[in-house]
C-alpha cells in the first residue's frame, strides 16, 4: 500500500484502485436530527480532512443555503444532498438478518440523493424543496402521536422539551434525549431499541414515497441517488444490487460507518458486478454519538459524485 497525501493507492494482480478519504457524503445538522449546527459540521468536516462534503439531512434541504456558504468559508466542496425516508424496498431475509447479527430490518428505507450541480435558488431546487414539504409536515403530528403512546405506556414527557431540543425539523432522537432526561432509559439507544425504534410501542410510522417514486423524482431534478445503510434492511448483497440497477437507483452506500470492511468490500463488488456506483459516508449526528466525520476509504473511481 502506498500512501501520498489523503489518497491510498493499492495495487493487487488485476487492477489498480485509487482511494480517498476526502470523501463525506452522508451527515446531519440541527435541520434534521444532527446535533450540531451547519457552521459546526463544515468545521468538522474540515478538522477531519474532508474535501467534499454533503448534508444530506432528512427530507430536508433547508441547509443547504448555509451548507454552501460555511464550506466555502472553510475550505471545503459542498455537495447539496438529502435523505430521503422512503417504503420499504424488499421485505427483510430472515438468514440474512442472522447473518448480520441484527434482530430485525427498518421498517423504512432511506435514499440520499445528490445535486452535484444545483445551487439552493435553483428551479429544480424549489420543486424538490415543494415535493418534500408533506413529508416535513407530517413531524410534528407524528411527534405529538409518539408523545401519547410513550404517556400511554406510563412515561409522560412535555412536548415543548422534545421541541425545544430541535432547531429544525423536529425527529426521533429528539424525543430520545428527552427519554433520557426524564429518567425513562439510561441511554438514547436504549429508548430506541425498547421503544421507539420501528415498529416498538411508542413508534408511529410517517408517510413516505416508494423507492421508485423519490428516484424518479429525484433524476426530474437532476440528481442522483444512492441506497444508504443497507445493513439495516437484512437483504442480500447481491439481490439488493439487482433490486436498485433495476428500479433506477445509481449507487449504494457501501462504505457506511456502520460497515464492516468484509461487508464495504462485499457490496461494492456487488454494485462493480451489476455496474452500479458506491457512495461513502460516516451517517454523522453528532460528537455525543461517539461519532467523527470523514475518513472513510473509497475507491474514487465508483463513487456517485
Ligand atoms: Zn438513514
Ligand atoms: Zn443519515
Amino acid at each position: 500500500m502506498i500512501y501520498s497525501n489523503h489518497n491510498l493507492i493499492r495495487v493487487n494482480a488485476f487492477s489498480l484502485y485509487v482511494w480517498t478519504q476526502r470523501y463525506d457524503l452522508h451527515s446531519h445538522s440541527t435541520n434534521s436530527d444532527g446535533e450540531h449546527s451547519v457552521e459546526s459540521v463544515a468545521k468538522l468536516m474540515r478538522a477531519n480532512d474532508v474535501e467534499y462534503w454533503s448534508l444530506t439531512d432528512h427530507d430536508t434541504i433547508s441547509g443547504w443555503e448555509s451548507a454552501e456558504k460555511y464550506a466555502k468559508s472553510v475550505g471545503i466542496n459542498f455537495i447539496p444532498g438529502v435523505e430521503i425516508t422512503c417504503e420499504r424496498g424488499l421485505p427483510p431475509d430472515a438468514d440474512e438478518l442472522d447473518r448480520q447479527s441484527r434482530e430485525r430490518a427498518s421498517k423504512s428505507w432511506h435514499l440520499l440523493a445528490y445535486f452535484p450541480t444545483l445551487k439552493h435558488f435553483d428551479e429544480p431546487a424549489l420543486r424538490f424543496a415543494q415535493w418534500l414539504t408533506p413529508l416535513q409536515d407530517n413531524r410534528i403530528p407524528r411527534m405529538k402521536e409518539m408523545i401519547d403512546k410513550l404517556a400511554d405506556l406510563g412515561m409522560p414527557i412535555d412536548y415543548e422539551v422534545v421541541a425545544e431540543k430541535a432547531e429544525g425539523s423536529i425527529g426521533r432522537p429528539h424525543l430520545a434525549q428527552a427519554m433520557v432526561e426524564y429518567g425513562y432509559v439510561e441511554s438514547k439507544l436504549e429508548a430506541f431499541e425498547r421503544w421507539i425504534g420501528d415498529g416498538l410501542p411508542a413508534h408511529v410510522a410517517q408517510p413516505k414515497p416508494s423507492i421508485a417514486e423519490a428516484v424518479e423524482m429525484v433524476s426530474k431534478c437532476g440528481g442522483v441517488t444512492s441506497l444508504a445503510h443497507p445493513l439495516y434492511y437484512g437483504v442480500p448483497s447481491t439481490r439488493l444490487a439487482e433490486f436498485c440497477k433495476e428500479i433506477g437507483v445509481d449507487a449504494i452506500e457501501a462504505f457506511h460507518r456502520s460497515h464492516s470492511d468484509e461487508y464495504r468490500y462485499e457490496l461494492w463488488q456487488a454494485c462493480r458486478n451489476i455496474g452500479l456506483q458506491i457512495s461513502c459516508g460516516s451517517d454523522f449526528h453528532g460528537q455525543s454519538y461517539a461519532q467523527l466525520p470523514g475518513r472513510m476509504p473509497t475507491p474514487i473511481d465508483d463513487l456517485c459524485v
